[in-house]
């Protein structure tokens, strides 16, 4: 893992970072980058995104000139765009010898842009959302980020991203070597695995409850609304799942969670994990998405209405109402 001891700001000083997109990521990564004085120039087509960035003082140029300025470009717009972006306002302004960096390893994992043979190329993903990122920058700490050098041709490649990595924020918390693939993959499989289970878990124990008579509102705040659990997760990030239970659990609490731990999933949850797996591996899910992406994404729409209808989503607004909060 690297640490702040492993990187120097020196490696980067004397370049220019674009950084194209200016959502989630890019608002982040921009001011962090800016404040620990690299310059930086933010690529954005003239959209909302774009006044954001000028708002906020930065140099804001159209995409393709903002990759012309520089020596260095962190891609920071959806996955999704990737392929026409790059192909149009980006392949064109890359020089020999720059540095382009990716968040995530999707595009090349599934060989969605091909890149020149004479610019080094790097993963720094960050395992955080946006506004942690600059928050913690500002708190004088970091995320956690994972790191993979795709090709280097300079002899440079992890010192420029290492020095990116610390003018972030990252290395202040930790940087992880992770191969490009298994960090796709990684990324992948808790969107389809992790997260839909856990929702479908916060799902059936508020409908258990309700429909066994409990008053919704104080069902949906003790099974998650209340933050309780949320604090739990946080504190076990760092502590251990098992053991925030043991460290923060009563002895009845600790009883009851061991005497159904383990017995409430079937191995045909394990097996369906395994699948899924295997489909972000052999492209079956990539497929997918791209027939879905071409049909204009109903699937979204389908989520949507089910989301919107259901009990919890409900529950949420009338609890939201009592709070006041729109
Ligand atoms: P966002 O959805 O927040 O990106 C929005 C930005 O992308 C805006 O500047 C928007 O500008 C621009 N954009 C959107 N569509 C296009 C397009 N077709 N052409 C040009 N610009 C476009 O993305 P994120 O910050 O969430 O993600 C950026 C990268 O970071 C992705 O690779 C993602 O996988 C990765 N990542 C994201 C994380 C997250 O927490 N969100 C975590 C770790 C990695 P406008 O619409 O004004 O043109």
């Amino acid at each position: 893992m690297y640490f702040e001891k492993d990187a120097s700001l020196h490696d980067i000083q004397d370049e220019v970072v674009a950084v194209v997109g200016y959502g989630i990521q890019g608002k982040a990564f921009a001011a962090n980058l800016r404040d620990s004085g690299v310059t930086v120039v933010v690529g954005n087509r003239d959209d909302d995104y774009r006044a954001a960035a000028v708002a906020d003082g930065f140099d804001t140029r159209p995409i393709a000139e903002a990759v012309a300025a520089a020596s260095t470009v962190l891609l920071l717009i959806p996955d999704e765009a990737h392929q026409e972006v790059y192909g149009t306002q980006i392949a064109p302004g890359l020089r020999a010898g720059d540095l382009f960096v990716l968040a995530h390893g999707f595009s090349l994992r599934y060989r969605r842009i091909a890149l020149p043979q004479d610019i080094d190329v790097a993963l720094l993903a960050p395992k955080m959302f946006g506004k942690p990122i600059r928050q913690r920058y500002t708190e004088g700490s970091g995320v956690l980020a994972f790191l993979d050098v795709v090709e280097d041709r300079t002899g440079r490649a992890l010192r420029r991203t290492l020095g990116l990595a610390k003018a972030v924020g990252f290395t202040r918390y930790g940087v992880l070597p992770v191969s490009l693939a298994t960090e796709t993959e990684l990324d992948l499989f808790q969107e389809q695995f992790l997260t839909p289970l856990l929702l479908d878990a916060f799902r059936t124990a508020f409908e258990v409850l309700v429909e066994a008579g409990c008053d919704p509102v104080p069902a949906l705040l003790d099974m998650h609304a209340s933050g309780e659990m949320a604090e739990m997760m946080v504190e076990a990030a760092t502590t251990g799942l098992y053991e925030v239970i043991e460290e923060q659990g009563s002895p009845t609490c600790r009883f009851g969670v061991q005497k159904y731990l383990g017995t409430l999933l079937g191995p045909e949850v394990r097996d369906k994990g395994a699948q899924i797996l295997a489909g972000i591996r052999n492209g079956d899910f990539v497929a997918e998405l791209s027939r879905e992406a071409q049909a204009g994404y109903p699937s979204l729409a389908d989520y949507e209405a089910a989301y919107k209808a259901a009990a919890m989503t409900r529950t949420h607004d009338a609890y939201r109402a009592i709070l006041g909060r729109p």
